[in-house]
C-alpha cells in the first residue's frame, strides 16, 4: 500500500497536489492537505514533484 508523507508544517493548503494526484488520493479540508483516499495511491510520484513547499517528502510503500 502506498500513500505520500505530508509535513504538515510546510503545507501552505495550496491545492496543488490535489489537483496533481489522478487518483484523487489528496484533499484540503481544513487548510492542510490530507490524504483520504489512501487505497488508491499508485505512487506515481506527482504530489511530491508538484508541491511548491517540498511538504511531500516522500511516498511511503509499506
Ligand atoms: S503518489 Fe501519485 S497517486 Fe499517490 S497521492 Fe501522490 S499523486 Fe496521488
Ligand atoms: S502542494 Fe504541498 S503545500 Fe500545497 S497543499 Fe499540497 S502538500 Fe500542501
Amino acid at each position: 500500500m502506498s500513500r505520500p508523507i505530508i509535513n504538515t508544517d510546510d503545507c501552505i493548503g495550496c491545492g496543488i497536489c490535489v489537483d496533481a494526484c489522478p487518483q484523487e488520493v489528496l484533499e484540503v479540508p481544513n487548510g492542510v492537505a490530507e490524504v483520504v483516499n489512501e487505497d488508491s495511491c499508485i505512487a506515481c510520484g506527482e504530489c511530491l514533484e508538484e508541491c511548491p513547499m517540498g511538504a511531500i517528502t516522500e511516498i511511503s510503500e509499506d
